[in-house]
């Protein structure tokens, strides 16, 4: 009977939540009954081991801040980047080069921010080298389809050369220009960037 209500009384006197009467009652009950003091020993054992693993669980907790971080600030990059494109296009007057602002930034960072949702698949894919390369080239495909889409709908090729303003069609080149670099850019950052990432999710 009394060992029952030792035993229930255990993990409260590990944890030291009882009263002192309590915690008395328990170390002279296992000073004298082997079998309450060698549940008193398992019980304790726990908390021991994971007091020794904190170093590699802690480095891990760092990381997968890291990686959500660099998400995040991607997120943020690439929406600032659209927002930027967005209010550009708004100050150019209307002509030749509306719609250029567009076609150089905020393609490019749409394209990139949209890929970014690959990054929540990381688990699954089976490697870290997979996982970068697919990212890679779904920033290129995300793009290129933003692109496709520009060019047939505002019908961009046709105007260009049709254009009488000779000087308008070197500012649209310019911006073909940036938005080309732009895009390689993304996709160098997308393949590096999210090897890291993966890298630190523990991805092999
Ligand atoms: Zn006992």
């Amino acid at each position: 009977m009394e060992c029952n209500i030792i035993r229930d009384l255990i993990p409260l006197y590990i944890d030291e939540c009882c009263s002192t009467e309590s915690a008395d009652m328990v170390k002279e009950h296992i000073g004298s009954c082997k079998e309450c003091k060698e549940l008193y020993e398992d019980m304790k054992k726990p908390s021991d081991i994971s007091s020794d693993l904190p170093a590699s669980v802690k480095l891990n907790r760092i990381d997968m801040w890291k990686a959500s971080i660099l998400q995040s600030v991607l997120l943020f990059i690439s929406f600032a980047l659209i927002i930027v494109g967005v209010a550009s296009e708004s100050v150019t007057p209307y002509g030749i080069t509306n719609g250029t602002w567009a076609m150089s930034l905020i393609i490019p960072a749409t394209g990139f921010m949209l890929s970014l949702a690959n990054w929540y698949f990381v688990k699954l894919y089976k490697s870290r080298k997979t996982f970068s390369v697919i990212s890679a080239v779904s920033t290129l495909g995300l793009i290129a389809s933003g692109y496709l889409w520009a060019l047939l709908h505002y019908d961009m090729v046709a105007t260009l050369f049709n254009s009488a303003y000779e000087i308008d069609n070197v500012f649209t080149l310019v911006h073909f220009f940036i938005g080309a670099v732009l895009t390689m850019l993304f996709c160098i950052t997308s393949k590096i960037l999210s090897n890291q990432y993966a890298k630190w999710l523990g991805k092999e």
